[in-house]
């Protein structure tokens, strides 16, 4: 047999490890490439990422351009000391103290998901998550082999009082606490500071790890900022919190990091060199450029203003064309907001081809649980259209639902 024989077996491909049976597809991304192919006019509600004119293109392509310059050797695993400064710096001023053993740069948010998985999840262990939650935490979870266990949200956040209930059912307690404590994917909620101090007790009576995925907490438009959990217990090594510039300044550098216990920075380490060894060293000057110029605040400054109208104005626009046959809830900050339609026989699933040819999109409630809850839900981006267009797009979204068999 020469490597050029074609395979005979059944699907053509060579045996698979057991665990790539734990590898899920994300609803999101699939529904991002069958937008990308429509060729009609979409109101899009569907993507959860800054478009690319709430991104500051300009001056990122100055640094970029700056930043790749003779930059291309391996950086260290840990990350580039001056990210690793200005990422301090960022959190201090916000009242978040900590320090470079606790950091460790990661290739997006999503690595350090990864991570935190990698770290602390075992094939079968619980790890308690939203309901509904960022569909691609789960799936990170369950590549790792986790047995999820999906807890309520209200407009209060995670129903943290109603988990040891869900716990004692279980029969065991859970290894991780997986929880998006700020303007939550997909709801848009925030954890409330009462929420936030009962979590720590749990965890600590449960001896689980929290994963703190914060990617939107800079993203606050409305009210006063809520402690994070780090400020509730500095140095609480139960405390994993990953963070990311993906949605705060623009996603395709794919630059995060991790704010973790000192003790687990050589794990952290060993767990880069054997995955990527180190994430991108002109991405990660870029952003330590930008910062180091001053940037960020004025660049915030201008897109929290529009995230603030854009909110208002999808909301106007749900009780415009819907009334009380959509409840949405009311985000302070972040990019989205989850309508939920008061007939529980509403399908947002069965219903998104015909949003789709109407010309709108938005991605269905399912996508956003593993036991196939929130049919009746779907979660709108609000962050990346004109007001104009949002009233557009909730007025194709309620003829949709007319075509449908109206509610
Ligand atoms: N966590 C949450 C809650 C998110 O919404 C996202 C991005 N949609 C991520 C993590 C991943 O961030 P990144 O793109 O930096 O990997």
């Amino acid at each position: 047999m020469t490597w050029k024989t074609k395979s005979t077996s059944a699907v053509g491909r060579p045996p698979l490890a057991a665990r790539s049976a734990n590898l899920v597809g994300s609803v999101i991304d699939s529904s991002t490439s069958l937008l990308a192919r429509q060729t009609h006019d979409i109101v899009r509600f569907a993507m959860g990422a800054p478009s690319d004119d709430l991104m500051p293109i300009e001056l990122l392509d100055r640094y970029a351009a700056h930043a790749v310059a003779g930059k291309y050797s391996y950086g260290a695993s840990e990350g580039e000391p001056d990210l690793i400064d200005e990422i301090l710096k960022l959190q201090a001023e916000r009242s978040w103290s900590s320090a470079a053993d606790r950091i460790t740069i990661t290739t997006g948010g999503m690595q350090g998901l990864d991570l935190a998985c990698k770290l602390f999840v075992d094939q079968d262990d619980l790890v308690i998550v939203e309901g509904p939650t960022y569909t691609n935490a789960n799936a990170t979870a369950l590549s790792y082999g986790a047995d999820l266990l999906e807890a309520g949200v209200d407009e209060d956040g995670l129903v943290v009082e109603a988990l040891p209930e869900l716990v004692a059912r279980a029969g065991r307690t859970p290894k991780a606490i997986y929880v998006i404590p700020n303007f939550q994917n997909p709801s848009g909620v925030t954890l409330s500071l009462r929420r936030r101090e009962l979590l720590l007790e749990l965890a600590e009576q449960w001896d689980a790890v929290i994963i703190d995925d914060d990617p939107y907490g800079l993203l606050r438009f409305e009210n006063s900022p809520i402690p994070t959990l780090n400020e509730l217990d500095p140095g609480n090594p139960r405390i994993f919190s990953v963070r990311t510039f993906s949605k705060i300044l623009a996603p395709g550098l794919r630059v995060g990091w991790v704010d973790a216990d000192p003790s687990l920075q050589p794990l952290l380490i060993n767990a880069k060199q054997a995955m990527d060894t180190c994430t991108s060293v002109p991405a990660q000057r870029t952003v330590t450029d930008f910062l180091a110029g001053g940037h960020l605040q004025p660049h915030l400054d201008r897109v929290l203003s529009l995230y603030h109208e854009r909110k208002n104005a999808m909301r106007a626009a749900l009780q415009c064309h819907f009334g009380d046959a959509v409840r949405a809830t009311e985000p302070d900050g972040g990019f989205f907001l989850w309508a939920t339609f008061a007939d529980p026989e509403v399908d947002t699933e069965a219903l998104f081809e015909t949003a789709l040819a109407k010309g709108v999109a938005y991605i269905p409630g399912p996508a956003f649980s593993t036991n196939d809850h929130f049919h009746d839900a779907l979660r709108l981006c609000f962050a990346t259209s004109t007001p104009d267009r949002i009233d557009e797009g909730v007025a194709r979204l309620k003829s949709a639902v007319d075509t449908f068999g109206g509610i």
